[in-house]
């Protein structure tokens, strides 16, 4: 479970992240949405200290994250990201970038690492393509990849910033497929998301951010089918 509480981010005088307040409760989806610039990437790096907040706290299992207190590296290994462009390492093949991090990072052994790895990738669809390098493989796949390689750090957490927008059309929906049966089995996940359909279907629990600020949240179907503030109202209708 993550907790955060009265969150403020400012990168120089652009005050960016303002008050916010968010749980993320275990085995839950918190779908994150707003316009572009409203906060939400920032939000996301601020929970796995790629970017370092202000002031506030962000709880993670009960325990309170300071840099001066914690270390940073240990704690991102218990909340996985995914990115919209993968960031595959290229020159290593598929199994090679998900065994990497357990390896070099955890210090488990190959032959396990492998063992994990091949088992993360069936589940992902990928059983076949073990042993080719990421730029043979099609945008959906690539994403697949690298949500077997942030599931192979065991995460408590998996953070998701649009990872399918940058997908053609017809990629979407095998990448959302892997991230709903993940959902299923019960893995806690922040999702920034434009896929509504998914938002509605996997997501326990919707917030809207505008201007660095989360203006409304709700359940999926109360908020898109009765937003309450108007610039939710606005941001929907926009979209939809
Ligand atoms: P999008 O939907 O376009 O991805 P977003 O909601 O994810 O937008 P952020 O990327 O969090 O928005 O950006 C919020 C604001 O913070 C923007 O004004 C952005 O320019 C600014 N910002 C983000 N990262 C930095 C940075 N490293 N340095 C300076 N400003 C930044
Ligand atoms: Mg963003």
């Amino acid at each position: 479970m993550i907790k955060v509480d009265k969150l403020n981010k400012s990168f120089g005088d652009l005050h960016v992240l303002k008050d916010i307040d968010m749980t993320v409760t275990e085995s839950d989806v918190v779908v994150l949405i707003g316009a572009s610039g409203s906060g939400k990437s920032t939000l996301l790096r601020c929970l796995n200290f790629l970017e370092m907040k202000n002031s506030g706290k962000i709880i993670i299992e009960g325990e309170q994250v300071e840099k001066d207190t914690h270390n940073l590296n240990e704690i991102r290994q218990r909340v996985g990201m995914v990115f919209q462009h993968f960031n595959l390492f290229p020159h290593k093949t598929v199994l090679g970038n998900v065994i990497e991090a357990p390896t070099q990072v955890k210090g488990l052994q190959k032959e396990q690492a492998i063992l994990e790895g091949k088992r993360l990738l069936d589940k992902v669809g990928l059983a076949d393509k073990y042993n080719v390098y990421p730029s043979t493989l099609s945008g959906g796949q690539k994403q697949r990849v690298a949500i077997a390689r942030a599931l192979a750090m065991k995460p408590d957490v998996m953070l998701f910033d649009e990872p399918t927008s940058a997908l053609d059309p017809e990629l979407v929906g095998e990448v959302l497929t892997t991230m709903k049966e993940l959902a299923e089995e019960g893995m806690t996940m922040v999702v920034v998301t434009h896929e509504m359909g998914f938002a509605r279907e996997v997501g326990d629990w919707v917030n809207y951010m505008h201007d660095g600020r989360i203006v409304e949240s709700g359940k999926p179907n109360d908020l898109f089918d009765n937003p309450k503030e108007e610039r939710t109202q606005a941001f929907l209708s926009s979209i939809l």
